[in-house]
């Protein structure tokens, strides 16, 4: 899926969980930004490369390149840009990650459902002839048969969908504030 419905839905899901119990405000922000990193960290050896070479604008190519229109680069900036997307698209590589944040801090570290967002959904909403996403690189290079994301029907409906979410999300936040302050308030009696 595209960077930007990626944080809009990570966003929107810690919407909910806020409802449920408070997430504190650095968590949901380390939240977005494990949510859009799997697609922003591949594009850094490509930039780096393209500000060394002089030609800054091949990393916008790069980054909008459909399949198989990618623009020639070295083959060492080719590996890394690769194994930075495949490791971080990687189920495999989120669950030993995620194994060592909890055996540290003897909890999950909620922001790591953002990272899982990105896994799960990318699953999906790439196909095997549009970058399928490699769930469990290193072991396997394999990728569902997904939607490709940029089908136009499908964008139309995943922003259809991400903004009526939004607007309920919206519609319903007083209630939602209040029957948490209500609840809030109610639990020290319940003990
Ligand atoms: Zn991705």
């Amino acid at each position: 899926m595209d960077i930007l419905a990626h944080a809009l839905w990570a966003r929107s899901g810690f919407a909910i969980l806020n409802r449920r119990s408070r997430v504190n405000r650095a968590s949901i922000h380390w939240a977005l930004a494990l949510a859009v990193l799997p697609d922003l960290l591949h594009n850094l050896p490509v930039l780096a490369w393209a500000i060394a070479s002089g030609n800054p604008g091949d990393w916008w190519t790069y980054a909008v390149a459909l399949p198989g229109k990618e623009p020639m680069l070295p083959a060492l900036v080719v590996t890394l840009s690769q194994q930075l997307h495949c490791l971080l698209h990687s189920a495999l590589v989120a669950a030993v990650i995620s194994g060592l944040v909890y055996v540290v801090r003897h909890q999950f570290w909620l922001p790591l459902l953002g990272w899982w967002s990105h896994i799960i959904i990318d699953v999906f909403t790439h196909s095997a002839d549009f970058y399928p996403s490699p769930v469990f690189y290193p072991v396997s290079s394999w990728g569902f048969d997904g939607l490709a994301w940029n089908t136009t029907w499908f964008t139309v409906l995943n922003y259809t969908a991400l903004t009526g979410f939004g607007i309920w999300l919206f519609v319903t936040r007083r209630n939602a504030e209040l029957h948490h302050s209500s609840t809030t308030v109610a639990a020290p009696g319940q003990t």
